[in-house]
C-alpha cells in the first residue's frame, strides 16, 4: 500500500519498510450498528524497534543531522519512552552516535526499554526531574549544545517542525484519503499536528490524549496551528486515559484481549489500547455521523507491553 517515492526520499534507509504496513479492516459489531466502516493503518509492522509513528516523526531530523554533519543525535524521554529506543536504533542505522538525557535518577537495573537503546550503541544521563524540566529552555538548551557541538539537539518525542512534516507524511500512504475520520493517540501532540496540517479540508482528525489533565487542544499549542481552519478539522477528547499516562485498569486490559480475538490486532496499554476503546465508545455514544469512514492509525508502542506481568495479555 506505501507509495515508495515519497517514502524513500531520504536515501533508502535500510532499517524501515514502510510496504509492510498494511490497511486492515476492524470488523466489530459496534461499527456494523452504527453503520460505519472503520480500517486500520498497521504502523505497528514497519519496524519492531522504531515502531508505528516513531520513524516518521524522526525522518527529518536524521536529514538534518546528515545535512549539517552531525555526528551524534540527543534526545529527551521517561525511562519507558519508545521515541527513545526508536532514536537509537534509527541513529544506529544512520552512523550516528547518540545520547538519551532521561527523566528521574539512574534506575538500580535498566528497564528493557533502555535496554535496548543501550544494544544500539545509546548512551544515557539521567536528569533530576527538575532539571529534566528545563528541556526546552534556550539557556538549557545552548550549554547542552555547547557541551556536545557535533550532536543534533531533538527535542521530547520529536516535537518540533521536522517531527511534525514527518508525521504528516503517514497521510503520503496510498489509499487514505477517502476517510471522513483519522483518529490517533495523543501524547506530545506531534502526530496529531502533522495528520491535521496534512489531512484534506473535508477530513476530521479525532486524537484520543493519554495524559490526565489535558483540556481545550491540549497539549497541541496554537503557535503549532498554521491554518485556523484546521481547528474546525480537530476534536480532541480527554478523558480515555484511564487513570493517567501509563496507567492501566482490567477492563482496558480486557478490552485489548477482546480486539485480539476479534480482529487479531495487538495494542499496546499506554496509546494504542486507550485509542481502539475510545473509538468504540465514542462509536456507541453516536459521535460519528452515520457513513462515516474511520482511520485508526495504529502508532506502534508494543514492546511498552513487556513492562506488564506475564499473562495479562493473550498476544
Ligand atoms: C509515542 C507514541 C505516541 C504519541 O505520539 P505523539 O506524537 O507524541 O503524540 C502514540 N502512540 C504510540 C504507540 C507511541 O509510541
Amino acid at each position: 500500500m506505501a507509495n515508495p517515492d515519497k517514502i524513500y526520499q531520504y536515501g533508502g534507509d535500510p532499517t524501515i519498510n514502510l510496504g509492510n504496513a498494511t490497511l486492515d479492516p476492524l470488523r466489530l459489531p459496534v461499527f456494523e450498528e452504527s453503520g460505519l466502516e472503520a480500517s486500520v493503518l498497521r504502523l505497528d509492522k514497519i519496524h519492531p524497534e522504531i515502531s508505528g509513528n516513531k520513524w516518521f516523526k524522526l525522518k527529518y531530523y536524521l536529514e538534518a543531522g546528515r545535512l549539517q554533519k552531525k555526528k551524534r543525535l540527543i534526545s529527551f524521554g521517561g525511562p519507558y519512552s519508545n521515541h527513545i529506543i526508536a532514536l537509537a536504533c534509527a541513529a544506529h542505522a544512520h552512523g550516528f552516535s547518540s545520547t538519551g538525557f532521561i527523566r528521574g535518577e539512574t534506575p538500580a537495573v535498566l528497564p528493557a526499554s533502555l535496554f535496548t537503546a543501550m544494544k544500539y550503541g545509546m548512551d544515557f544521563q539521567f536528569l533530576p526531574r527538575e532539571t529534566y524540566l528545563q528541556k526546552e529552555d534556550s539557556g538549557f538548551l545552548s550549554s547542552l549544545q555547547s557541551k556536545y557541538p557535533e550532536a543534533l539537539i531533538i527535542p521530547e518525542g520529536g516535537c518540533g517542525e521536522p517531527g511534525f512534516r514527518g508525521a504528516g507524511e503517514i497521510l503520503s500512504m496510498a489509499g487514505l484519503s477517502a476517510y471522513s475520520h483519522i483518529c490517533c493517540a495523543v501524547g506530545t501532540g506531534t502526530t496529531l499536528t502533522g495528520l491535521l496540517r496534512a489531512c484534506k479540508p473535508q477530513q476530521k482528525v479525532v486524537g484520543i490524549s493519554v495524559l490526565k489533565g489535558t483540556h481545550g487542544i491540549e497539549p497541541l499549542r496554537t503557535s503549532w496551528i498554521n491554518d485556523p481552519a484546521d481547528t474546525n478539522k480537530l476534536q480532541l477528547f480527554h478523558d480515555y486515559h484511564f487513570g493517567g499516562y501509563a496507567k492501566k485498569t482490567t477492563a482496558l486490559l480486557d478490552f485489548m484481549n477482546g480486539i485480539y480475538e476479534q480482529s487479531g490486532i495487538p495494542t499496546d496499554f499506554v496509546y494504542t489500547g486507550k485509542l481502539f476503546y475510545a473509538i468504540t465508545d465514542l462509536t456507541r455514544k453516536n459521535y460519528f455521523p452515520a457513513g462515516s469512514r474511520i482511520l485508526i492509525v495504529h502508532s506502534g508502542g508494543l514492546l511498552g507491553n513487556l513492562s506488564l506481568p506475564e499473562g495479562q495479555l493473550q498476544f
